[in-house]
């Protein structure tokens, strides 16, 4: 018995009178479906599934979900029975066991700070011996338990990962200390800032290459390793798929949400993810037919029908935003201009608290095209706008005409424009306490208006994080 998430919306068979009725109130025709999949796809060489059918209308995938990737710092740790084998611990980071009679498969470590503890509620309902070990990815959420697991992997288990893992790992690794320090630490505070990465000096035993899935059986328990083309989480995405049970576990596969648009643009910093192979993975996951996702965050997720649907939805997405921006590239239209103007489709609309439609632009256009958009040919030189601001000031006659002018387009409802020119004021080291008000009533409206509307967990991160911080420099400067 698979439990039910705690999201409101799930899975459901809709019978047909209930599907019209449901049709007409969530605006979803057959009509849009057929527009939808009646587009040129960019991405050549994939085939559609097709989304004209009855039953692809009729069932209902939610446009945002009742829960946010911060409440996962608040997710107990406790023992979750899937089935009467399949265990999961739950945590920051889900922690997976099959209890097989030869041996446990273990599926993803959790974080280093609570993956001993969901290592031992694993074990005391497991087979005393540990076969596999596998690493849904690289992210410190998934492999960070590793050391948990030594006792296991010393003793001859086998630690299978993705093909592209080690080659993930290092570049994390490399990036640790300056991502820690910049990013996660500003946008992650709760996180343990400064742990030591002993997780990342654990070479896998086996990899599983992109096009040859690895199958593999324990005490009777079919398995086949599936390395993803690309993911929402990067480049190393293991799955799991148990074909007799048609249960697959996904990490990070698709990002901690569901369904969610995919995180294509990490604020915290990394690799721009690929949105042509996630658009083939999700393909590939489509294409098992899943009755449930066992995610490596938050709760299962089950049904077949409302499965597949909501995995179209996630791909169909991304295709949408791809295919619009290559459209308005060759129009020879701005990336700022699209990423103010691509919006997706009301039949394709899900949550953006991970992932964000107007930086997945920005982020494919980048991806296809690199960071120099052929407007300023001063960006191709290490002397950034900003080293002219003191000019702008001087030339101004001091900060307090260009804070005024702040002050008038904050108050016409152009609170960005504010920010840009108060950041004129800052970069010339002439921010007054009113200047600092100033900024922080425009960031406490951003913040707002973030909350009310996708609640992006990287967007009202570093918005919260920036009001924190301006709020401490009044305090300095008032006393
Ligand atoms: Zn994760």
């Amino acid at each position: 018995m698979i439990r039910r998430p705690t999201a409101s919306i799930r899975a459901r068979e809709i019978p047909c009178a209930e599907a019209l009725l449901l049709m007409t109130l969530v605006g979803v025709t057959l009509s849009g479906c057929a527009a939808l999949s009646g587009t040129d796809s960019a991405v050549e060489g994939r085939e559609r599934v097709d989304t004209t059918t009855a039953e692809y209308a009729a069932i209902e995938v939610p446009k945002d979900v009742d829960y946010r990737a911060r409440d996962l710092q608040d997710a107990p740790i406790e023992l979750v029975p899937i089935i009467d084998f399949v265990f999961m611990a739950r945590g920051v980071g889900n922690v997976f066991l099959i209890k097989t009679d030869e041996g446990n498969v273990i599926y993803d470590t959790g974080v280093s700070w609570q993956a001993e503890q969901q290592r031992d509620l694993l074990l005391a309902v497991g087979h005393e011996k540990t076969t596999h070990v596998i690493v849904s990815h690289a992210h410190g959420d998934h492999n960070g338990g590793l050391d948990a697991w030594k006792a296991a992997l010393g003793e001859g288990a086998e630690l299978i990962a993705h093909e592209r893992y080690e080659y993930t790992n290092k570049i994390y690794g490399d990036t640790d200390e300056y991502l820690w320090r910049v990013r996660t630490g500003t946008l992650y505070p709760s996180h343990s800032a400064g742990q030591v990465a002993t997780f990342r000096g654990y070479e896998p035993s086996l990899t599983v290459d992109v096009h040859e899935d690895y199958f593999f059986e324990v005490g009777g328990v079919r398995f086949q390793a599936i390395a993803a083309e690309n993911s929402a989480e990067g480049e190393d995405a293991l799955l799991l798929w148990m074909p007799d049970h048609e249960i697959v576990f996904t990490g990070d596969f698709y990002g901690c949400l569901y369904p969610m648009v995919p995180n294509l643009y990490t604020v915290r910093g990394e690799k721009t993810r690929d949105p042509i192979g996630y658009v083939r993975a999700l393909d590939r996951l489509i294409d098992l037919e899943p009755e449930a996702i066992l995610p490596a965050h938050f709760d299962p997720i089950e049904g077949k029908s409302y499965l597949r649907k909501s995995l179209q939805v996630m791909r169909d997405g991304v295709q949408y935003v791809y295919d619009e921006t290559i459209l308005g590239m060759n129009a020879g239209r701005s990336v700022y201009e699209l990423m103010e103007t691509i919006r997706l489709p009301a039949e394709l609309e899900i949550s953006q608290g991970h992932g964000k439609v107007s930086w997945n632009v920005r982020a494919i256009w980048e991806f296809l095209a690199g960071w120099f958009y052929y407007e300023d040919v001063a960006d191709l030189y290490a002397v950034p706008a900003k080293s002219i601001y003191t000019d702008l000031v001087d030339l101004a006659g001091g900060a307090g005409p260009v804070v005024e002018r702040a002050q008038e387009h904050f108050d016409s409802g152009e609170g960005l424009k504010a920010l840009r020119l108060l950041d004129v004021v800052k970069e010339a080291g002439k921010e007054s306490v009113s200047a600092l008000r100033l900024r922080l009533a425009i960031l406490e409206g951003m913040l707002d208006r973030s909350i009310a509307t996708h609640d992006n967990m990287s967007e009202s991160g570093i918005l919260r994080a920036l009001v924190g911080r301006t709020r401490d420099a009044i305090a300095v400067s008032t006393h």
